[in-house]
């Protein structure tokens, strides 16, 4: 894939980028590693320091900054300028809270023979970012503010298709006061990343993206013997029980499925729909599905603009088409409209049969499958019955029930009546192929520290 922006909208190529050289990358692994020797040596204090002015500026710059995002990706303006602010929060949620993320904790001396015990939490060095294009500013932010706060510096990969974002992310960093090399975006292909990851002074990775290349990069980090934190695929059920308030469940399943034109890891997929309130919920999602309005996402009226990436409008049309060729019956959409730029109709798909693409893989557009279940158990069966694990999703009024879902649900996470999302304050991330590792909360920011014990006599 070339290094360019191009608006999906229309599917004209705005700007192109030369891919660094070898050399340049070499150069910049330096710096970086320069500046991790220049950091580490930094108060946490400081750095806060630096954090809260590349807040100041995400939030004086929002709007521009959002419309480069709106351009190179196709979100909404408004979910742009909601995803800017949103950077904006989780960037001082680690400058206020490093201190206390990074403190000493103490250890029962006496239990271990010892004057004195202690853990302590050291950043690690450089770490590679390979990051995707759906939450351009916000997955990487995730990443850089842990990490800049616990004195590591960041190599970012972004994805191709949004290099102007990828840039200007680079620029606040070093506004802010950050030293040069403590945060770099590397304008390269996926095929640099062998390249830069089997680079000794590079210390690990984190990425964020499909399956395909999470095992790509764990086995080069497992031939390097580098740690990684993987943020992977999902297809995460919403479940719908007959207890639930079903006005409010159908419209937060239709936000759920298609917030970010339908590009979200953690968008509800599936929807597993008890046989009760089946026809009810099923009448009330396909009716708020097709009243969303489709159209240019710079116009603030509009709820779902194009897909990123035309491969990506065409693998799930080739996903429902897949499921209508096979008996699945559409209730909304459905079908790929001609013309400029990469759009697909918010959808919804029922009657699903396990030998469907829908029924296993992630579809990563504005397109629901709809599922009937008879029981809780069935539900349980069908809502855990992918390769994935990384959201989920219940709607239920019975604590019964609610105490069960919390259990039964095999993901990273289990939100029930409420739409499934993150914040800095709650670890992130999935089980099975969604991947491993922790972003946000404390745990984001010790996956990249040397837990170091250390023991006085
Ligand atoms: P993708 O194709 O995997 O791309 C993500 C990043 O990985 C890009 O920077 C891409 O670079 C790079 N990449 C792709 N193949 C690679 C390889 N073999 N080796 C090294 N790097 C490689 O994913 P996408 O289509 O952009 O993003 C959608 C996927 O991301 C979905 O599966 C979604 O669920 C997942 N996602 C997960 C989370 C989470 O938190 N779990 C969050 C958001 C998205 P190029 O652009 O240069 O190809």
């Amino acid at each position: 894939m070339s290094i360019a922006t191009t608006n999906p909208a229309t599917g004209q190529v705005l700007k192109t980028y030369d891919p660094m050289s070898e050399e340049q990358i070499d150069a910049a692994i330096g710096r970086a590693d320069d500046a991790f020797h220049q950091l580490r040596g930094t108060t946490v204090d400081q750095r806060a320091g630096w954090m809260y002015a590349a807040a100041d500026l995400l939030d004086a710059e929002r709007d521009e900054i959002a419309r480069i995002m709106t351009t190179e990706m196709g979100k909404t303006y408004a979910s742009a300028k909601a995803e800017v602010t949103k950077c904006a929060t989780a960037a001082r949620f680690y400058a206020d809270h490093a201190a206390e993320f990074l403190a000493d904790e103490p250890a029962d001396a006496a239990a271990v023979n010892a004057g004195q015990a202690f853990v302590r939490h050291q950043p690690i060095g450089p770490v590679l970012a390979v990051m995707p294009w759906n939450f351009p500013l916000w997955q990487v932010l995730r990443f850089a503010a842990p990490a800049l706060m616990a004195g590591n510096t960041g190599l970012l990969k972004h994805a191709s298709n949004v290099p102007q974002t990828a840039l200007l992310l680079e620029d606040v960093f070093r506004r802010a006061g950050f030293p040069e090399g403590a945060f770099t975006t590397l304008l390269v292909g996926s095929d640099a990343v062998d390249q830069i990851l089997s680079d000794p002074r590079v210390r690990a990775a984190t990425l964020t993206g499909s399956e395909g290349a999470g095992r790509s990069i764990a086995q080069i980090a497992g031939r390097e013997l580098k740690k990684t934190v993987l943020e992977l695929g999902g297809s995460d059920p919403f479940v719908v029980m007959p207890s639930a308030d079903l006005d409010r469940a159908a419209e937060v399943a239709t936000t759920a499925r298609c917030q970010n034109n339908g590009q979200s890891c953690i968008a509800a997929k599936r929807f597993i729909v008890h046989t009760d309130v089946f026809d009810e919920f099923a009448e009330k999602f396909a009716a708020n599905m097709a009243a969303l309005r489709v159209g240019d996402p710079m116009d603030e009226r509009t709820d779902v603009g194009p897909l990123a990436t035309e491969r990506g409008r065409d693998e799930i049309n080739e996903q429902v088409r897949d499921a209508i060729d096979r008996g699945a019956t559409v209730l909304v959409g459905g079908e790929q409209p001609t013309g400029d730029g990469w759009w697909y109709p918010p959808t919804v798909v029922t009657d699903l049969t396990p030998e469907m693409r829908m029924w296993r893989e992630e579809v990563f557009g504005p397109v629901a499958g709809l599922y009937r279940v008879e029981s809780y158990d069935e539900a349980i069966e069908v809502a855990n019955g992918t390769s994935y694990g990384l959201g989920s999703n219940a709607w239920t009024r019975d604590p019964e029930e609610q105490r069960r879902f919390a259990t039964d649900l095999d993901a990273g996470n289990v939100f029930i009546n409420g739409m499934t999302t993150s914040f800095p304050e709650l670890p992130f991330g999935g089980v099975k192929n969604s991947g491993y590792g922790r972003e946000l909360s404390a745990m984001g920011m010790r996956e990249f520290c040397n837990t170091k014990t250390v023991w006085v006599g």
